[in-house]
């Protein structure tokens, strides 16, 4: 595989390339951020764009489809060949890109498109970052006017299973010098690896953090998230509390609507007690289909019926519409792609 350029910070970027002077270096790492291929940097000499010519540099669109909501789904091409998914939501307040951290994914959940063949590698930092540079390229932005204003790390893979390139990737995003999208404006989202959680909060990542549930008992969590084998939501709960004391940012748990398995009276009284002493909401959704899973949505009624015996429970929760159904780029719908297929 080409090393690529947007793995580096400023200053391994001058030791990786040998570029000098300094000011060199600092138009490349401009000219990367705001999503120029080398080629194109015309600051550059043509003959220091030539030597560059041997890195890669982020990761290439190949292939979108558009939402009638309006949502755009990315197949973007790594320079090993493999091909990953995303996601564009316009929304009032910005736009948010959805990025994926690994290719496929190894925590099988039992009603999601990405573990679907397994894991077949971590993404690097720099291809993280590579997707929001080249859709903010793709929307007519570049490093100091942002397309992109808010990133939330929830397409295919487990980011914290893929640790130290998920947390390098934001520190690059993040950068002054760089596309500088604030960790505020980035949620990461997990199936709960407790002492990722808190390592996140010790490493000073200060995200917001939303947390797969899915489920209220461990029972009957370990049925649809083989994950729930190692961690219990006793154990989520400890490393989600500890994580709001270290960065004062509100948890958020997701939790998916499944017909006939998360939706009952004990489970609404659970949801009470799970998220009880500590700022925390509920992201209710509907389960998206995927079409190798035979697990189904429920009825908008019973949705209606659960978020209201939430809310006698105390609990704070909304019901949050989807994004991209009709392009299978929904939540729990990405996965590792093919050029040409169907969408
Ligand atoms: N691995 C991380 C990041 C994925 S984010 C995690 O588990 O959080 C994608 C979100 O969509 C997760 O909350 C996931 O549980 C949820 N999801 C997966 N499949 C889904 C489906 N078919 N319908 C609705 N949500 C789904």
């Amino acid at each position: 595989m080409k090393v690529n350029l947007l793995d580096f910070t400023l200053s391994e970027l001058a030791e990786v390339t040998g570029l000098q002077p300094a000011y060199r270096v600092k138009q490349l790492f401009h000219g990367i951020s705001s999503g120029l291929k080398v080629n194109e940097i015309s600051v550059l000499p043509l003959n220091v764009r030539a030597e560059l010519e041997t890195f890669a540099v982020g990761v290439e669109i190949k292939e979108s489809f558009k939402s009638v909501d309006g949502s755009e789904k990315y197949l973007y091409e790594l320079s090993d060949g493999n091909i990953i998914e995303g996601v564009f939501m316009p929304h009032s307040y910005g736009n948010t890109l959805c990025v994926s951290t690994q290719v496929g994914c190894r925590m099988n959940c039992a009603f999601c498109a990405s573990g679907i063949g397994g894991l077949v590698r971590n993404l690097t930092a720099g291809e993280i970052l590579g997707q929001v540079i080249a859709v903010n390229r793709l929307k007519g932005g570049n490093k100091q006017n942002r397309q992109i204003t808010n990133v939330v790390l929830m397409g295919s893979g487990e980011p914290l299973d893929n640790y130290d390139n998920v947390t390098k990737f934001l520190s690059l995003v993040s950068a002054e010098d760089g596309i500088n999208i604030s960790l505020r404006n980035i949620s990461l989202s997990t199936c709960g690896l407790t002492e990722n959680i808190i390592r996140l909060a010790d490493d000073g990542f200060n995200v917001t953090l939303s947390v797969s549930l899915h489920a209220t008992t461990d029972e009957s969590r370990r049925e649809i998230m083989p994950i729930a084998n190692k961690y219990t939501i006793a154990q989520i709960v400890d490393a989600v509390k500890y994580y709001f004391n270290k960065t004062g940012r509100r948890i958020i748990f997701e939790y998916s609507m499944i017909k006939g398995k998360n939706l009952d009276y004990f489970d609404a009284v659970r949801l009470g007690r799970i998220t009880k002493g500590y700022p925390c909401h509920v992201n209710l959704i509907m389960l998206n289909p995927v079409k190798e899973k035979d697990l189904n949505a429920c009825s908008p009624k019973d949705a209606e019926r659960f978020l209201d015996r939430l809310k006698e429970n105390g609990v704070s929760a909304t019901l949050r519409r989807s994004f991209g159904n009709d392009i299978s780029g929904a939540c729990g719908q990405l996965r590792r792609s093919r050029l040409g297929g169907k969408k």
